[in-house]
């Protein structure tokens, strides 16, 4: 019976064990994460606001694990030795593996920024998420005692994706942070500073401005070609679009300036760039027909493309999807098959009500916007749950 090891329980890796627990091949499955649970990041903006509770976008890996054939270890890898073909834990024995599928996701990256890890709050996991929630929180009651109004600003580093998604959200519970502080919704500042021009350059330019307008109608402050130098206790010290260094206080400093993958993969004296690993077209590791490595921690290049395709969600369940396939054509000698990305769309929300962007290829925005994208999360959440986990957790409030 051939062993096959799973790193990783997020997108990439339980779609890959989905698949390899529906084949009639031989083999056991290890399911290995350093959490129990299973995170859909894609909604964690909404935790970190406070929009929704963390049970909404958790749920325990064992409801999806079908004993007969997977066993799944909470265990935090530190190292993959593929000549010896063993892992390594820092709380577990030593697990051998036949074929193993890399999953180990991403963290939030400093880009050796001054002051960020000591003054900024990443989001990256719902750990961070809620400290995220519970700072603000904080922050707001603070402001009760002293009135210093430092405390209602919170300045969010970074307009990509991410850092755009949670604007979205803040401001959806802006009415709820002014009553805990005790002030007007209008007195609580979202502000977001981003070092070029551009605002989600991956969608087109109309669609970029109908998201930007409404942010800024809502009074969300955007300060563009801004480069952020360092950050001191409650403090953005950044140079303007003049080149004049400027420095902003708020008591709550939210870094989304990007992410790098896991630093297993480093560890593991992989050649990598940020955490990432240059795939082969079947998604195996440069050199290597028995680690396969997907999501996050893979950098994919199209042919003929020079950048690869981007960290999403939506990539790392098609690439789960492939590893687990090839592996089985691997084992049962055939030849093993290229990954071909086949884009859905991507659309980013700016609050509960509002989303832009492409779904299957047609523009979206506005309501429908909004539908397209709880569909978009629905589905993920079915991709990883299933049924199940959709039905308890799946994003229905579709009348609003
Ligand atoms: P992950 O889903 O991160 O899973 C990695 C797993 O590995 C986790 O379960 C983790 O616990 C485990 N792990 C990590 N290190 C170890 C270790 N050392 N030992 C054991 N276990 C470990 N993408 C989209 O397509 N659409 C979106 O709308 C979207 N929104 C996003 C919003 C936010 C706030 C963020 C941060 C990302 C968003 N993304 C989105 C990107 C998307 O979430 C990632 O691309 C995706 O999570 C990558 O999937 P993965 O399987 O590679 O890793």
């Amino acid at each position: 019976m051939k062993e096959i090891v799973i790193l990783g329980a997020g997108y990439g890796g339980l779609k890959a064990l989905h698949y390899l627990q529906k084949v009639k091949e031989d083999i056991h499955v290890t399911l290995i994460d350093k959490n129990d649970y299973h995170c859909e990041i894609i909604s964690l903006a909404e935790v970190a606001s406070g929009s929704i509770p963390k049970e909404k976008i958790i749920f325990p890996i064992k409801e999806i694990v079908k004993e007969k054939r997977t066993t799944f270890i909470q265990a935090e890898v530190t190292e993959i030795d593929s000549k010896k073909k063993v892992i390594h834990f820092n709380n577990h024995e030593d697990i051998c593996y036949d074929y193993v599928i890399v999953s180990l996701g991403f963290h939030s990256e400093s880009f050796d920024m001054p002051g960020v890890e000591e003054n900024t709050l990443p989001m990256d996991s719902i750990d961070t998420a809620l400290t995220i929630y519970q700072h603000i929180r904080n922050e707001m009651e603070a402001y009760k005692s002293d009135h210093d109004k430092k405390h209602l600003k919170i300045i969010v580093c970074g307009a990509g994706f991410t850092g755009v998604e949670l604007l979205g959200s803040l401001k959806d519970m802006e009415n709820q942070y002014a009553k805990w502080a005790g002030v007007s919704s209008e007195d609580i500042e979202l502000i977001c500073i981003n070092r070029s021009n551009n605002f989600l350059p991956m969608f087109k330019p109309e669609m970029a401005n109908y998201g930007l307008s409404w942010m800024k109608k809502w009074g969300i402050k955007f300060y563009f070609q801004s480069q952020i130098q360092k950050i001191s206790e409650n403090q953005v010290h950044y140079t303007n679009a003049e080149g004049k260094e400027c420095t902003m206080e708020a008591g709550t400093i939210i870094w989304t300036t990007g992410v790098s993958g896991s630093d297993v993969i480093e560890a593991s004296g992989y050649e990598q760039h940020r955490g990432r690993v240059r795939v082969n077209a079947d998604m195996s590791a440069p050199e290597d027909e028995y680690v396969y490595i997907v999501g996050d921690v893979a950098a994919f290049f199209p042919e003929g493309e020079k950048h690869p395709y981007p960290t999403t969600a939506q990539i790392a369940l098609q690439m789960g999807h492939c590893a687990a396939e090839n592996i089985i054509h691997h084992l049962k000698g055939e030849k093993t098959k290229p990954f071909v990305y086949h884009n859905r769309g991507t659309v980013a929300s700016i609050g509960n009500t509002k989303s832009f962007g492409v779904g299957m290829g047609i523009p979206v925005k506005g309501y429908i916007g909004s539908v397209t994208k709880k569909m978009i999360d629905n589905l993920s959440l079915f991709e990883t749950g299933g049924v199940k986990e959709l039905m308890a957790k799946g994003k229905f409030d579709l009348y609003h």
